[in-house]
């Protein structure tokens, strides 16, 4: 399914049985992408049954919606990933922007700057239809029938809250959405709503959960080609992460402010929604060394953090 972005798709599966489909994430709210799903069910010519939705994400839950009431079908979601889009992705008039303030502040964005980020959350987010009002929680652990299969449910932190990976040991295939991609290292990110979360943390534990799963197991993701070789790409994503930690390490040799070490991560010039997931994606490497006692965090008069190494 195209998306309008850089990043300029996303992989969406069908799981057919003999009854029906279950479509596995949706694609972003656009007439296009609606032409293209209609397309996809003439081709199958079976009920859709039931929209897995892997995590919040708008380019995975954006249709999510649509497809549920236009099918009448049940919505498939952990419960922290169907909670957070309801709230992240309505609209909340009243909504006190002070915190979301706050959090680019204490990155160093300067005051003018803070305003293309922070908006009044009047509106649904665009690209995310309204999602359904009720829907069917998956769990780690849980085994569902889905379209004439077992499919254990795995659901790990990091990328998101509690993104939905789906295994089917008989097929030997794990659709992987966002949480281990071949070519990209998902964007694991620090946001204004929990802004002293660690989400690295988890992202860490999680592939360390995906490096033990057979290296013959054919990944489906959401972005590039499948493949083949889960532990080797887990310990990758791991080592990649590692150098960026190592590099801010040794950057912040004297007190730096988060958006000083965006070149440290980021050999590129940022503005716009790059910037936007550099910062929140920047802090959680720093939250993360920060919990580690290699970096200790102060704050400046303007209200602005500043790291520094520990020497540990
Ligand atoms: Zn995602």
């Amino acid at each position: 399914m195209p998306l309008p972005f850089e990043l300029d798709h996303i992989n969406l599966y069908v799981l057919e049985g003999d009854d029906g489909i279950y479509v596995v994430d949706t694609g972003l709210s656009s007439r296009k992408s609606k032409a293209i799903w209609e397309a996809c069910f003439a081709q199958f010519n079976k009920p859709l049954l039931g929209v897995i939705v892997t995590h919040m994400h708008p380019d995975h839950s954006g249709l999510a919606g649509w497809l549920c009431r236009e099918y009448d079908v049940p919505l498939y979601m952990s419960a922290l990933e169907y909670f957070a889009a309801r709230s992240i992705f309505g609209p909340n008039p009243m909504a006190d922007l002070t915190t979301d303030k706050r959090y680019f502040t204490q990155a160093g964005v300067s005051q003018p700057d803070i305003e293309q980020y922070v908006r009044p959350r009047d509106t649904y987010t665009e690209g995310v239809e309204p999602l359904p009002l009720a829907f069917r929680r998956l769990r780690q652990g849980e085994t569902l029938e889905i379209a004439g299969k077992q499919w254990q449910i795995m659901t790990f932190a990091g990328h998101s809250p509690e993104h939905v990976c789906l295994y089917c040991k008989a097929e030997n295939l794990l659709i992987g959405g966002d949480q281990i991609l071949p070519k990209i290292s998902p964007n694991i990110g620090v946001y204004s709503q929990e802004p002293e979360a660690n989400p690295l943390a988890d992202y860490f534990a999680s592939l360390t959960t995906l490096s033990n799963m057979p290296s013959d197991t054919l990944v489906l993701p959401s972005h590039n080609v499948p493949y083949t070789g889960l532990p080797d790409r887990a310990v990758e994503l791991r080592e990649h992460h590692e150098t960026q930690l190592e590099s801010l390490v040794t950057f912040c040799d004297s007190p730096r402010t988060l958006l000083e070490c965006l070149p440290v991560m980021y050999k590129r010039t940022l503005s716009g929604r790059h910037m936007f997931f550099a910062i929140a994606e920047c802090l959680s490497h720093l939250n993360y060394l920060m919990y580690a006692s290699r970096l200790s965090r102060t704050m400046s008069d303007t209200g602005v953090y500043l790291y520094k190494q520990t020497g540990v």
